[in-house]
């Protein structure tokens, strides 16, 4: 099958690609021209192309979760992974995750939701289509004492 671009840099393939659903047998799948196809097309343009040109190479840990696989993960149920409007990354380059969310708010991107997650990836998303912004920014951390996960406002060090 021909690879299927989303932008200069990012292949369709690199979104869909889990290793929970090779495993569970879960069809992750997107088509092309599916409302989940453009969000990922709109991620990709406003956001990891950008990012890619100026500082180098970005891996998706996590793109597109089809709900079967978000139930899988154990994702929030309105996860903006399930829409195509999400990407877990890292940065192999030397930038800790922590960097990376510091050099998404300096190009001044128009993301939704940015998060430092666990102090090992960053968590980027954008609005739906016609939607405002919320550039809202945000770390997650495991509470020691239940293991929940804990949103604290703005990025800091875990
Ligand atoms: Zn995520």
């Amino acid at each position: 099958m021909p690879q299927i671009l989303l932008s200069k840099n990012f292949s369709l393939a690199e979104f869909t690609l889990s290793q929970t659903a090779i495993r569970k047998g879960i069809a992750n799948d997107v088509a092309p021209d599916s409302p989940q196809f453009h969000n990922l097309e709109r991620l990709c343009r406003a956001v990891l192309q950008p990012l890619r040109e100026q500082w180098g190479a970005v891996h998706i840990n996590s793109g597109y979760r089809c709900p079967k696989l978000n139930r899988a993960i154990g994702g929030a149920r309105t996860s903006q992974h399930t829409l195509g409007l999400a990407a877990d990354i890292v940065m192999p380059g030397g930038a800790t995750p922590l960097e990376v969310c510091g050099r998404l708010i300096a190009m001044q991107f128009p993301f939704d939701q940015l998060i430092h997650e666990f102090g090992a990836w960053c968590h980027v998303s954008v609005a739906a289509e016609g939607a405002t912004p919320r550039s809202q920014v945000l770390t997650a951390s495991r509470d020691a004492a239940t293991g929940k996960t804990v949103y604290t406002p703005g990025l800091h060090p875990v």
